[in-house]
């Protein structure tokens, strides 16, 4: 029987809650499709920084070398909300572990389902099929990582502050063949957002995406459009796109736009692939719920699991190609939802249902 080694990184708040009905999920999962899943458990963000005094400590990082793959809960919370922004568990745990594995392509499904669109802030009209993208962001370059990146004194008192945005040709190529290849096993469109005719960046990006399409998949319908386009068209039309391409920082602003009007940050998963392949051939690669550790419900069991739960199929289909058990944990996800169990997730605004519950409800339909 096949053996699935992977990290299991809880962080804080309901981290550690929706983590446990995701990894029942999965052993549920390998009974039925005959695999076995293995794992090692380790702190990542506030957790860490007060067990080891810092929020990605060697002990975790020597676990998630020895593993095939990273499953991640969410870092932060108020009680390290003090601490120099360096120091902050999302600053200080999310983006040297990105940068440890080069994680390059977050990939971020926007999925409501037609039973649920009373749950989405758009009229009902304009979804009335429910919503179905993907948005596809460089994670490891760009403003968020160029240098030089300082804030200086100037000599009459002001102060100065600089980023820097970087990209080159290999890092725009690597992430459109990602691009690439969530749109051949969608609707073979993909529309690249940037900002050329301001950027530099942009220009080089918008040049590279349309070479590298031409050469590479002429199959695919590549549109571009700008970053404030995108953001009003996502929310006035959400299913005129198929795959959402973009660099990071639009991407980081884009998708969690997609994520509130796909209706609740609790039903959304992501998967953040590296360069390097695991043993099994696969991308190591990380896989983390949309939301953050929701300190308001933190602890009182009431937390929608969902978004671990398809966190934990995207880890099954992209770093173990484990792909029919990762569609039964998606369609089972989608069954327990769409016939009335729900957790008392504010989108959804029902009465609580518990983390248990709903995990549960998940397992019956698995
Ligand atoms: P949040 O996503 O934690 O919460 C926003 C709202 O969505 C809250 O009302 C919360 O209750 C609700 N929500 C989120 N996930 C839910 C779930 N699974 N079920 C039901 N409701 C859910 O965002 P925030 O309040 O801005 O941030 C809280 C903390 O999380 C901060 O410390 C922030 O830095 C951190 N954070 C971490 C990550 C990450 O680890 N990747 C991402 C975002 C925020």
């Amino acid at each position: 029987m096949k053996t699935f080694k992977f990290a299991v990184l809880p962080g804080d708040g309901i981290g550690p809650e929706v983590m446990e009905v995701a990894l029942a999920v999965l052993k549920a999962a390998g009974e039925k499709f005959d695999f076995a899943i293995e794992y090692e458990s380790a702190d990542i963000g506030g957790i860490a920084i007060d067990n080891h005094g810092t929020a990605f400590p060697d002990s975790t990082r020597a676990v998630c070398d020895a593993s095939e793959a990273i499953l991640f809960g969410s870092v932060g919370g108020p009680k390290w909300e003090s601490l120099p922004p360096k120091e902050q568990p999302e600053r200080a745990a999310l983006l040297p572990i990105r940068k440890a594995y080069s994680l390059y392509a977050n990939v971020r499904p926007g999925l409501l389902y037609p039973q649920l669109t009373e749950a989405s802030p758009l009229k009902k009209e304009r979804i009335p099929n429910g919503i179905d993208i993907v948005c596809i962001r460089e994670l490891t370059c760009g403003i968020y990582f160029g240098q030089p990146k300082s804030t200086t004194t100037l000599e009459n008192g002001e102060q100065r502050a600089i980023d820097t945005m970087v990209y080159q040709t290999s890092e725009i190529e690597r992430i459109a063949q990602v691009a690439i290849e969530t749109a051949m096993a969608r609707g073979r469109r993909v529309c690249s957002v940037d900002k050329a005719n301001v950027l530099e960046t942009s220009v080089l990006w918008r040049k590279v995406v349309t070479e590298y399409f031409q050469q590479n998949a002429p199959a695919i319908e590549l549109s571009h459009m700008y970053v404030d386009n995108a953001a009003m068209q996502l929310a006035r039309d959400p299913n005129q796109f198929d795959v959402l391409f973009t660099e990071n920082m639009f991407g980081d602003i884009l998708s969690d736009e997609m994520g509130v009007i796909c209706g609740s940050l609790g039903m959304l998963a992501s998967a953040s692939l590296g360069a390097e392949k695991n043993s099994l051939g696969f991308p190591f690669g990380l896989y983390e719920p949309s939301g953050g550790t929701a300190p308001d419900i933190a602890g009182k069991g009431i937390a929608n699991p969902c978004a671990q739960i398809l966190s934990a199929a995207l880890m099954l289909r992209y770093s173990f190609g484990e792909l029919e058990a990762a569609a039964a944990i998606e369609a089972a996800v989608e069954k327990a939802v769409t016939s009335g169990t729900r957790t008392g997730d504010i989108a959804f605004g029902l009465d609580p249902v518990s983390t248990k519950a709903m995990g549960d409800a998940v397992l019956d339909q698995l």
